[in-house]
């Protein structure tokens, strides 16, 4: 199994790092030429959705990507990539990968308060540590969607298809069960 993780910007070093921690190959997306080898999964980290979201435009990745997730490749998404996979942005007139259908807010905690830490049940999970780090929330999803998690009434975590999206970052911590459901995700594909 090899699982592919966007490395244009923001947090990818410390996903390729975790997943590498479980014995997985890992490949990095750098630019258009990393698109044409094998790959079963991808991971959209954290960073900048504004900047990511350019730069695979820029570097002519984005519609490879796109055609990827909708032909139903496993999908890990972290908060950055959350918004990269929205369908609608209710705070921005942007949008990017469009196949995650629900509303996520940008910054949604604020700017400069918006980094906290909590632990939170995951449907299929329990009790999970979360990082948030000026993070996205959902407010609705559409039919469909399951609804994984939530902290103090907002999601935080969903799946859809082949997409698991979340607003904080897993790859911060030791805990690998996000992961562990992206790579369980490629094996049942
Ligand atoms: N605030 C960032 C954005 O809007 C997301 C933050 C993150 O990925 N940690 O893209």
């Amino acid at each position: 199994m090899r699982i592919a993780v966007a490395a244009v910007q923001g947090a990818f070093v410390e996903h390729e790092k975790m997943l590498e921690a479980m014995g997985i190959e890992v490949i990095e997306l750098r630019k258009l030429e990393d698109l044409s080898q094998p790959f079963d999964g991808l991971v959209l980290p954290g960073g900048e959705s504004t900047v990511q979201g350019k730069l695979f435009r820029d570097l002519g990745m984005f519609d490879v990507l796109l055609e990827k997730i909708q032909d139903g490749m496993p999908v890990l998404a972290t908060c950055a990539g959350l918004i990269l996979l929205a369908k609608e942005i209710s705070n921005d007139r942007k949008r990017y990968f469009g196949t995650l259908p629900v509303t996520v807010k940008r910054n949604a905690y604020g700017r400069q308060l918006g980094s906290f830490f909590c632990e939170e049940e995951i449907r299929g999970i329990g009790c999970y540590p979360m990082e948030f780090i000026r993070a996205p929330y959902i407010e609705s999803v559409e039919e469909g969607v399951e609804i994984l998690a939530r902290v103090d009434g907002n999601i935080t975590a969903v799946q859809y298809q082949n997409q698991i999206a979340v607003s904080f970052h897993p790859e911060l911590t030791q805990d690998t069960r996000i992961h562990q459901k992206l790579v369980e995700m490629i094996e049942n594909n």
